[in-house]
């Protein structure tokens, strides 16, 4: 059994982005530079959005971290989008997400740019990614996509089966594992809450991506001797073993399902800090596009 690790490969890529970044500077262009919106007092976004601005640090991308109270109202936080939209000062902007209720998010998500997109959930970039045509990638799908091609897992003519369709991680993933390229060409099963004997289903992965948000759903009875495992589910749980009082989950029984496994992701230190280098790649790439 192989672990994929996320945490050693996000900090080569971050390597690699800073040493792009030095070339960028010693060109006599801008260092990269990534602006993030906070809406309110989420433990687990505050966290997220913390990781971020670090990784900036280390990869050498300036950032910019906007934050406002949960009671903004939807006009004033598409004002501040706005704002960064025309600021040629930075070339990427996220908006921490969920958003209150008040705030309709798919508003928020069409009113950045999408050569700002760097999260890439505007539609125009996730239609990009469904032609095929280079696009920002969403950060998630972009880093398993990563993970399978840093650690050259086959994909072709593989079964691959994805749990959960959100927009931002199952969805886009069962089309990338679908394009014609590599890695990709597998065969597709996209389930979800409605799907029906699931477990028949993921018995018959080759690569089973779990992106739910069901602790330790996954069990070693469902998965098939050989499998490979991308575990996407980041649950927090109260633990009377860790000093804070609370441990991560995934949405995988790793110890019961790793002796299975050819290839398996760690929650923490799998699919997560990727999802930070593939950021700080978009952004990159956000720069770069426009020198
Ligand atoms: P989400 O919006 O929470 O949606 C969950 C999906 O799982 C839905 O499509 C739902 O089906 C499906 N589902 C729920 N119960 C199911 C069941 N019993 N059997 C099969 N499918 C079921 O999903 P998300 O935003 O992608 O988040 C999923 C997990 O990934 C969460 O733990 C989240 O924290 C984590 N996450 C991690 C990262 C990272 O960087 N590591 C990034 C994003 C998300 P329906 O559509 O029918 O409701």
């Amino acid at each position: 059994m192989i672990i994929l690790d996320g945490k050693k490969t996000s900090n080569d890529i971050k390597e690699e982005i800073a040493i792009e970044v030095a070339e960028l500077l010693s060109s006599g262009k801008k260092r990269p530079h990534l602006a993030a919106i906070l809406v309110g007092n989420d433990g687990a976004s505050e966290t997220y959005v913390n990781a971020k601005v670090k990784a900036c640090e280390k990869a050498g991308l300036q950032s910019t971290l906007v934050r406002f109270e949960d009671k903004v109202s939807e006009e004033e936080l598409l004002a501040a989008i706005e704002q960064i939209n025309q600021d040629v000062s930075i070339d990427g902007l996220i908006v921490q997400l969920p958003l209150p209720k008040h705030i309709d998010e798919m508003k928020v998500t069409e009113s950045i740019f999408p050569e700002k997109d760097v999260d890439g959930f505007h539609p125009s970039n996730i239609g990009k990614m469904t032609l095929n045509l280079p696009t920002f990638l969403p950060a998630t799908p972009a880093g398993i996509i990563e993970l399978l091609t840093r650690y050259n897992v086959e994909t072709s003519g593989k079964h691959c089966v994805v749990i959960g369709r959100s927009h931002i991680v199952g969805s886009p993933m069962s089309i990338l594992m679908a394009r014609n390229c590599d890695p990709g060409n597998c065969t597709v099963t996209l389930t979800h809450s409605r799907t029906q004997n699931l477990k028949a289903i993921t018995k018959t992965a080759d690569i089973l991506i779990v992106a739910l948000g069901k602790a330790e759903f996954v069990n070693a009875d469902m998965v098939k001797e050989g499998v490979c495992v991308i575990d996407v589910g980041i649950s927090r749980v109260k633990s009377d073993k860790t000093k804070s009082g609370w441990k991560l989950l995934g949405d995988v029984a790793f110890d019961d399902v790793k002796d299975k496994c050819a290839y398996i992701t760690p929650v923490p230190g799998g699919v997560g800090p990727m999802t930070i280098a593939m950021l700080l790649k978009n952004t990159l790439l956000a720069a770069k596009s426009k020198s």
